[in-house]
């Protein structure tokens, strides 16, 4: 599409075919083979964790993550209401409900709001922090790092640490992102709570067409992740399972694309990261990542009081912007559930408008599409 600036897209110029080449000319295609391995070992060096289990995509790993947790039917899982239906769609998957709670400036979990939740809305008698309304007992967070920020993680592992819950990070949208103060200087969104989750699906940073990794400082619950991804299957031979098992397992043509894209994670990030200061140079305001980290620079949120006029005109210019996720609590299979006190989301949804991003963008690119923005937003 000549002369289309879309909103995100692949960037695939390095080790790729080289790499799937090699991987087709050994016929290795399938669930097993080295570059499934190395990918995998990649990831846990890059993100400073001991080990990591490639899956199908970031759904299957947050699906596992849940399982491997124990959370089950009768629980419930405190949940963003803005973010991909992704992160919440597996809490039904194993049959618990969603709580959901409100966003901060960040546009991540409101630890305030989550907070107050905890101590207003629930009680807490012998280690279970139980829901008044429902009567339920609340066993997680699922913590969602939007657009490559990170949330106010040092807050909500507190909050966690004082109501025994365990935490979930979708770090789908952050691989890349880490603290560079406080009290987790130096530690990778997704590393922190107990257990993590990267995606690799086409518009993220970097991407194997669709995929995702789990990280934990638990190899317990790797293990786990990795048994459960594979079928369960106790003996290779005579294929004895002894529980039910998924097919979540990443293949090695992914995981061969994965590792050439790894290559080019900070290079990207350098990338997404000065066309983010452009556009602010050229009058765009964009919402600003937390202070105390080194973000990715996933996605970039322009706010407009014009959101949908806007995206209208852009489009006309050929130019892809897109609004924020509708909020997942008022989506229909979500709005039998309970939503806490949810207004900075609503202001959010209303206003934000990811520009074009891509970290194939180029400077004329971005000087375009801002001059379109400056142009067109009154
Ligand atoms: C992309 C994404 C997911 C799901 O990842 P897939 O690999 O597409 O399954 C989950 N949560 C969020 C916030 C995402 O952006």
């Amino acid at each position: 599409m000549e002369g289309y600036i879309p909103l995100s897209v692949p960037n695939i110029k390095g080790n790729e075919w080289d790499y799937v080449k090699h991987a087709l000319e050994t016929e290795w295609v399938s669930t097993a083979g080295a570059y499934i391995t190395e990918f995998e070992k990649k990831i846990s060096d890059y993100t400073g964790m001991e080990d990591a289990v490639a899956c199908q995509s970031g759904t299957a790993g947050l699906h596992l993550a849940l399982k491997v947790l124990g959370i089950t039917e009768n629980d419930e899982v405190i949940v963003p209401s803005l973010t991909f239906i992704a992160a919440v769609n597996p809490v039904k998957y194993v049959g618990a409900e969603p709580v959901f709670i409100d966003c901060d400036d960040y546009l991540t979990l409101d630890s305030v709001k989550l907070t107050k939740y905890c101590e207003e809305q629930c009680s807490y008698v012998n280690g279970i922090l139980r829901n008044k309304l429902s009567g339920k007992q609340i066993k997680a967070i699922i913590v969602v790092h939007v657009f490559g920020n990170i949330a106010d993680m040092s807050e909500i592992m507190d909050i966690a640490a004082k109501y025994q819950l365990k935490v979930i990070e979708d770090a789908t949208e952050a691989l890349g992102s880490y603290y560079t103060s406080g009290k987790y200087k130096g530690k990778h969104a997704g590393t922190i709570g107990d257990i993590g989750v990267y995606s690799f699906n086409g518009n993220k940073i970097i991407t194997t067409g669709g995929g995702g990794m789990i990280v934990s400082n638990n190899q317990k619950y790797l293990d786990r992740c990795r048994y459960l991804s594979t079928q369960a299957k106790d003996d290779s031979l005579y294929f004895v399972h002894e529980e039910i098992g998924y097919n979540y397992r990443m293949t090695n043509l992914q995981a061969a694309l994965g590792l050439a894209q790894l290559e080019r994670l900070e290079e990207f990030i350098e990338t997404k990261k000065e066309n983010y200061h452009l556009y602010i140079q050229l009058g765009i305001k964009l919402l600003p990542f937390r202070e105390n980290i080194r973000p990715n620079y996933w996605f970039y949120s322009y706010c407009t009081n014009n959101r949908d006029d806007l995206l209208k005109k852009l489009e006309q210019q050929r130019i892809q912007t897109r609004p924020i996720w509708k909020l997942i609590h008022t989506l229909t299979p979500y709005r039998v559930n309970e939503a806490h006190n949810i207004s900075k989301a609503t202001d959010y949804y209303d206003r934000v408008l990811n520009i074009p991003c891509s970290s194939n963008l180029t400077k004329d690119q971005v000087k375009l599409v801002a001059n379109a923005i400056l142009n067109t937003d009154n």
